[in-house]
């Protein structure tokens, strides 16, 4: 393959690719590196870090190195660059001697572009491979999945301490070290260790805008399970099971419902690993049942899913699972099933023996996590906090800010458990409180307890509910819970108005009124998109690649949305760049064609190209501290209307109101710029006599006069000015 000069990053990124725009700042990175300059890149999992070094690496003179930890995302990554007709080739354990040599001459004559190693093939015991590849015209090093060098990650590899001395051997050589993993720590250790030289560091926001997070009580977890595989039978998912035993029974039971699911763990034979592996990335199995064995290294862009219906040990782990849905961007569900009876397993796990500073940790991650699933307010912003990261406070597609809730007057009832709790002089936790609510006769209730007021004045209210009540109260600040091993609910600032009857309190009752739906995805024609579905498994097959290498659903989503008829057209797609157009577009064309002509359609294709005009420069330079927000608040800036915003993003209008609120809040906008000022006082008059915790009540009161979003933006305005 000949470079060019007059190639442009974002010409090859077309030519390539197949895409119109850069994502997060990969254009800035990869000018870095065109400039000769050290990068390290974090990224969330989906965000497309691949790009960074592979468009250099076509741009640029010579051989590209990567370092990869795992075979199988070598495999996958070469083969999705041969696709695109990008010459790509891996050396490791599992080839013979002869594909070596092979492989050496093709590098000796130029004819590779991006060569993957694992790092103990470099400095192992044969160190003949580092003086090979000093004789080779090397312009760029990429070192993926960075974290493993430090102790800190998740997944530290001693291995890849080896590459501490790889910049010496190459000094003039820029490179790109990159990592989805963002804590402060890792970061740190990875510039330290790498010797880097004056590296630029990228950090992109860890949001994952297309993932819909969902919690809900466990009760009947098969059934549960069932009801949400139900509309989702032909995508593939990933269901995570804490125990070995537990993964083989639910695949077992999945299977009697007709469902591909297959069990994965790491008590498995390794063939039968790698061959349940293989299926499920060829779209042959559909569900895998998994510990968390199970993942790392999984490239798969299509997976729509994943369940947990064990809790996860800490935010970290579960936010990296459910990061494997949903790469290629497309709409994709995080469920998780709750149960306290979990969390109290679990706590048990939690405790190392002779190491109380161990334990700790782990407790407090495994309380954040119970936080997370408890919690009463929008998910999204709950997780990029825990990550260190701003965010507005209704994402608009998380289960809390997707429902609407059906709040009732509990002032008696607040009041009643404030006063328990104060009666027993904030000594107790939850389940005595409550079983002193309830007036239970059990010896465990001290005697002059049994004497109080209080005791048994909830003796209507069921365990549960109260368990629930107590959860919700903690939840808006009336109550909290010490960070003890044995917790203890004690009063705050906020209890005093309550119980003095000067504020009022509100709950919500048991039902959930309405579930809205998130943003949809592209409005295609779905019988369309099984059938190119499965014409690209025919073409995966005799390509021997799994389904995603060949084009993602992105691209077939995109197809039978706007039926491109042409070459030129089909060029439009997203993911057809040259080499792919070449080799399977005149494929593509057939079924797109016969479908039109058959129920009377023609080509949208303009509908599209309006959409994929690259946005301006200063549009797509947004950083960290919600990438997303500030998007929508430079669009906003640009002069256009909310309606239209949410249109080229793809998102609801709820959503857009919300990236802006943020800015109210942060006083970088007037909220007279979303409100009129005449109807500022009466939005500010229910907010303060319904509190501004859920937005449907104060609507039903102020009316149609009134939008969602112009409540929002009063409500984050009194916040900025500390009037609630
Ligand atoms: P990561 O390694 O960060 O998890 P990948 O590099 O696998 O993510 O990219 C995720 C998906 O996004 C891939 O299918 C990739 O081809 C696609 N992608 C990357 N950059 C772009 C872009 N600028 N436009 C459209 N799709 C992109
Ligand atoms: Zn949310």
């Amino acid at each position: 393959m000949q470079t060019d000069p007059q190639m442009t990053p974002i010409k090859a990124l077309q030519k390539y690719f197949g895409y119109s725009a850069f994502r997060h700042r990969q254009e800035e990175i990869i000018q870095h590196i065109l400039d000769k300059k050290d990068v390290l890149t974090l990224m969330p999992t989906g965000g497309g870090k691949s790009l960074c070094y592979q468009l250099p690496a076509v741009l640029l003179d010579g051989l590209t190195i990567v370092i990869s930890p795992l075979i199988a995302l070598m495999k996958d990554q070469v083969d999705a660059l041969n696709v695109n007709g990008i010459p790509a080739a891996f050396i490791n354990s599992s080839q013979s001697t002869q594909e070596h040599i092979d492989i050496s001459t093709r590098l000796k004559n130029n004819q590779i572009k991006l060569l993957y190693l694992a790092p103990e093939r470099l400095f192992g015991k044969d160190s003949k491979l580092i003086d090979f590849l000093k004789t080779l015209p090397v312009s760029l090093i990429a070192i993926d999945e960075a974290h493993c060098i430090s102790h800190w990650g998740h997944d530290f590899r001693p291995e890849y301490l080896m590459l501490s001395g790889f910049k010496l051997e190459f000094p003039n050589v820029p490179v790109i070290a990159l990592t989805a993993t963002a804590d402060k720590l890792t970061k740190k250790d990875i510039l330290e260790k790498l010797n880097l030289r004056n590296p630029a560091v990228f950090v992109s926001s860890f949001n994952r805008e297309n993932i819909t997070y969902k919690v809900t009580p466990k009760r009947d977890s098969f059934n549960q399970l069932l009801d949400f595989l139900e509309e989702r039978k032909e995508d593939s998912g990933i269901i995570y099971c804490l125990s070995r035993k537990s993964t083989e029974s639910l695949a077992a039971d999945l299977k009697e419902e007709g469902f591909l699911a297959e069990p994965y763990h790491a008590g498995l034979d390794n063939a039968l690993k790698a061959r349940t592996q293989e299926a499920f990335l060829r779209d042959e199995v559909r569900i895998i049942v998994a510990t968390i064995a199970f993942g790392m290294g999984i490239n798969k862009s299509n997976v729509r899913y994943v369940v947990h219906v064990d809790l996860p040990k800490n935010i970290e782990g579960y936010y990296q699972e459910t990061g494997r849905a949903g790469r290629d961007g497309l709409p994709s569900n995080a469920l998780l099933l709750y149960s306290p009876g979990d969390a109290i397993k679990l706590k048990q796990f939690a405790m190392v023996e002779d190491n109380p500073e161990q334990s700790r940790i782990m407790l407090k991650k495994l309380d954040d996590m119970v936080k997370y699933c408890q919690l009463h307010a929008c998910r999204r912003q709950f997780l990029l906090k825990y990550f260190d990261e701003d965010f507005p406070p209704n994402c608009g597609s998380c289960d809390f800010c997707l429902t609407d809730f059906k709040r009732f007057d509990a002032t008696l009832i607040a009041q009643k458990a404030l006063s328990a709790v104060s009666r027993l002089k904030e000594r107790f936790g939850s389940t005595y409180v409550i079983d002193f609510l309830r007036g239970s006769k059990s010896e465990k209730i001290w005697e002059e307890h049994k004497q109080l007021k209080t005791y048994g004045i909830g003796a209507d209210i069921s365990k549960p509910e109260w368990q629930r009540y107590l959860r919700e109260l903690t939840g808006q600040g009336y109550l909290q819970v010490t960070e003890d091993m044995y917790p203890i609910l004690k009063l705050t600032e906020k209890s005093e108005g309550v119980l003095k009857g000067l504020e009022k309190v509100e709950l919500v009752e048991t039902e959930v009124i309405e579930e809205r739906q998130p943003a949809a995805a592209l409005p295609f024609e779905a019988s369309l998109f099984a059938e190119l579905r499965n014409l690209r498994a025919d073409i995966a097959r005799l390509e021997n690649v799994p389904p995603y290498i060949i084009l993602s659903d992105v691209s077939l989503q995109e197809m039978a949305t706007y039926f491109p008829q042409t070459l030129d057209e089909l060029r439009l797609i997203s993911g057809f760049g040259d080499v792919k157009l070449a080799r399977y577009g005149r494929e593509f064309l057939l079924p797109l064609k016969t479908y039109a002509e058959k129920n009377g359609l023609v080509s949208k294709i303009k509908q599209k190209s309006t959409q994929r005009e690259r946005k301006p420069a200063k549009e797509r330079a947004a950083t960290r501290s919600s990438d997303t927000a500030k998007e929508s608040f430079t669009l906003y800036r640009a002069g256009k209307p909310v309606s239209e915003i949410a249109a080229l993003r793809g998102l609801a209008a709820t959503t857009i109101e919300g990236h802006l609120s943020f800015y109210i809040y942060k006083g970088d906008m007037d909220v007279t710029e979303l409100v009129k000022s005449e109807k500022i006082p009466s939005i500010k008059d229910v907010v303060l006599s319904y509190g501004a915790e859920k937005l449907s009540p104060i609507k039903e009161v102020l009316g149609d006069d009134f939008t969602y979003g112009e409540i929002k933006a009063v409500v984050a305005w009194m916040r900025k000015n500390g009037e609630i």
